[in-house]
């Protein structure tokens, strides 16, 4: 499942599978235990839940980790204290020697990751439960994908992906939120194609958050379509005052966007934020109901806000007002996988950390620079790919993709919420009269000659021959029309 797709999907690198570590340890859990590190190791992964509280407590002096510390840590794990000495020796070869790096007296690690070149110390053996643990619980028991990339910002060590993996599958806490799957959004139309941070931004609201009774409250989401960068606000009641206050505090750090998409939501549609935005400059984007997908950017956040609010409920009792900077925070601080980056890294140039997790001395481990042009440029392709991967996936899926041209005959789907069961799904005949782009659509119904936009999925295509197909009849154009 996820592991299959995570790993063929953002390689950590040969290294990961074909580590010197494999020739020179054989199994797992450790079996050498110094006395000093006994209180850790007893609690390895069989984990209960309540000894897992009492060993976060324990571990929060561990919050930073200084070189000398590490040194040490490092000098009395028996696999990396070899690999020091043959490195010393000159006894490995070249290629070998290579992929490791002696900093201050810290072994690190060389890798690739999302097709760059990292380095990161090896985490001694009886402390990688440890730095798993506080770097997960502080990304809200995200899942592998995000957990082992967030690590990989900080630390290596071999089999890195099995051991996260198994770590996740031990997490109580986690299971308690789970999807139920890795359901995922096509995306057919990023919409629009822009590379610039806040130029476009997806905006809705969340379900209800709260599971109390008589209490209302939500997040209005706003997702930059390019970075990805999440912002949320926090409001009691889904209002078109809301919208716009949340749109507000959006200008307030990043300007005004060019241009809102959004869903049908009452909220948005609304007069009040039409004029809001048309004041401020800002270009609205309704998006069809039915051909929501368009704004997957944001409803991709969805589900993934509701249990992030579960799983941090669930570890500590807390309103979803308390909750809104941690849960902003984890999003935008774990790696996106579309872009392959975290958002702040792409809005910031900058790895975030995030209160709580394990880090590293400045010293040992200097914070990177990545020149945010490469950055861009690395998104941007990103994007692209996935686009044309989800397009490809769609097409594979036997959808009707095949565009129609002008002067080709159709049925269109009649609106869901005006079909009752019994009625026709589709009505018709029409012409296509104009190709619009992202797969829309100005048809011309034959007999009232009346014209109407529509998107692809929901018309279907008919035989050219007209003539041998039994007559459909479609006088009502009452019903309203997509609004694209
Ligand atoms: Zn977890």
């Amino acid at each position: 499942m996820q592991t299959v797709d995570f790993l063929s999907r953002y390689p950590v690198g040969e290294p990961e599978e074909v580590s010197i570590f494999e020739t020179l340890v054989h199994d797992y859990p450790p079996k050498h235990t110094s006395d000093d590190y006994r209180v850790i190791e007893s609690n390895l992964p069989q984990i209960t839940d309540a000894k897992h509280t009492e060993l976060i407590k324990h571990e929060v002096k561990l919050v930073e980790l200084t070189g000398e510390w590490l040194q040490v840590a490092q000098q009395q794990d028996p696999e990396i204290k070899l690999i020091l000495e043959k490195l010393d020796k000159g006894l490995l070869t070249p290629d070998l020697a290579n992929t490791y790096e002696i900093n201050e007296g810290i072994l690190f690690r060389k890798f690739q990751r999302n097709k760059k070149n990292c380095k990161a110390p090896i985490v001694p053996r009886n402390y990688r439960w440890v730095v798993v643990n506080s770097i997960h619980e502080a990304i809200l028991h995200m899942g592998l994908p995000k957990t082992q990339d967030k690590i990989l910002e900080k630390f290596w060590f071999p089999n890195m992906g099995k051991f996260i993996k198994k770590f996740i599958e031990n997490c109580v806490t986690g299971k308690i939120a789970k999807t139920p799957s890795g359901k995922k959004q096509i995306q057919l139309h990023p919409i629009p194609k822009t590379d610039i941070p806040f130029d476009t931004v997806h905006i809705d609201i969340t379900g209800k958050l709260s599971g109390s009774v008589g209490i209302s409250e939500y997040y209005v989401v706003m997702v930059c379509s390019f970075t990805k960068y999440v912002l949320l606000h926090y409001t009691r009641a889904l209002t078109a005052k809301a919208a716009i206050n949340a749109v507000s505090q959006m200008t307030q750090l990043f300007g005004a966007p060019s241009r809102l998409v959004f869903d049908q939501g009452t909220s948005f549609t609304a007069r009040i934020f039409t004029e809001y935005c048309a004041q401020n400059n800002i270009k609205t984007h309704p998006i069809a109901t039915g051909a929501s997908r368009a704004n997957s950017q944001v409803e991709r956040y969805m589900s993934s806000i509701t249990n992030l609010v579960t799983v941090a409920q669930y570890i500590k009792k807390q309103s979803v007002r308390q909750l809104l900077p941690k849960i902003q925070l984890v999003l935008n601080s774990t790696i996106n996988r579309t872009t392959s980056l975290s958002p702040i890294e792409l809005l910031t140039g900058r790895k975030p950390n995030i209160p709580g997790m394990i880090t590293i001395d400045e010293h040992i481990s200097p914070p990177t620079r990545s020149s945010l042009i490469d950055l861009r440029s690395e998104a941007k392709k990103n994007i692209d790919r996935q686009a044309d991967y989800e397009l490809k996936r769609y097409i594979g899926k036997g959808a009707q993709i095949e565009p129609l041209k002008i002067g080709d005959f159709c049925v269109r789907q009649v609106e869901p919420r005006v079909s009752q069961k019994t009625a026709p799904k589709f009505k018709g005949m029409y012409q296509v009269v104009e190709v619009l782009p992202h797969d829309r659509y100005i048809l011309e119904n034959l007999n009232s000659k009346k014209r109407v936009k529509y998107p692809h999925d929901r018309v279907r295509k008919i035989n050219q021959d007209i003539s041998l197909l039994p007559q459909l009849l479609d006088e009502d154009e009452s019903e309203e029309e997509y609004n694209l």
